[in-house]
């Protein structure tokens, strides 16, 4: 039985396919302050979602978490199996953006037995997340799961990640901006086709109470840097009108979600 189901958006002439590819369990009293306002208490189950850009000529994965390290969405297995049943050929894949040096975001795409999931895709991470052909200490500190910067540093040695510039470009219509705070690498994702823009927001925010208050940070985020970033992109998707989603949150939001926002 699966928790979240897959979601396909149209943007344009594209389709953006959310894929639910696992679940993070969390307490949400340990991610923010204790004094922190209108944070629900107890248990939460979060989905991990990846996100697959097609359209003619574009075939971009957004992030790949690896479903047998993050249980509980049903959907066991391999992330290009995955996108399989989604009827997407994983072997189509031409980028594959990593948003942010955290684990959730990045551990399903090298198999320890079958190497890297995408091997005729460039991988893409910000130079700020990377350092001397690994992860900065920072990325993975800031991580709660104990990052294990394996995946990333076998792609690294087999030339297939790109640290800033992507060696082959982007689709016109897929845009990284930067956003500090939750990592300094941290990058949000602009698909914009046909006059209409979806924004892939990773986790420039994790639960919907900090949607609704952004000056809500959880206590890893460099906080001055990620409020600074959250202004950038509420600006930016009021101007456009557009609809935003996040890692861990399954809803797809207009930029009416921050009518009550002040930041
Ligand atoms: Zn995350």
């Amino acid at each position: 039985m699966t928790r979240w189901s897959v979601q396909q958006i149209r943007v344009g002439a594209l389709t953006v396919t959310v894929l639910p590819l696992g679940e993070i369990t969390a307490t949400l009293s340990d991610w923010f302050a204790p004094d922190a306002r209108a944070v629900p208490e107890g248990v939460f189950h979060l989905p991990v979602n990846a996100l697959h850009v097609g359209g003619s000529g574009v075939s971009v994965l957004i992030d790949a978490c690896d479903p047998a390290l993050y249980p509980g969405a049903g959907q066991a297995g391999a992330v290009s199996a995955c996108l399989g049943r989604a009827g997407i050929a994983p072997e189509g894949v031409t980028h594959v953006i990593i948003t942010h040096g955290h684990h959730d975001h990045f551990c399903g795409l090298v198999s320890p037995r079958e190497g890297p999931a995408f091997a005729g895709a460039r991988h893409i991470l910000s130079s700020l997340d990377w350092s001397n052909g690994s992860l900065t200490a920072e990325a993975q500190a800031a991580d709660g799961k104990a990052a294990d910067p394996a995946a990333l540093e076998r792609l690294f040695q087999l030339g297939l990640l790109d640290i800033g510039d992507s060696a082959r470009p982007l689709p016109p219509e897929i845009t990284l901006i930067d956003t500090p705070g939750e990592t300094r690498g941290h990058c949000v994702v602009r698909i914009a086709s046909g006059g209409e823009v979806l924004y892939f927001l990773a986790d420039l925010f994790h639960v919907r109470a900090e949607i609704d208050d952004p000056t809500l940070c959880p206590v890893w985020a460099d906080e001055p840097a990620l409020r600074a970033s959250r202004r950038r992109i509420i600006t930016a998707i009021r101007r456009d009108n557009a609809r935003f989603l996040c890692s861990h949150l399954p809803d797809v939001f207009s930029a009416c979600a921050f009518a009550k926002a002040s930041c």
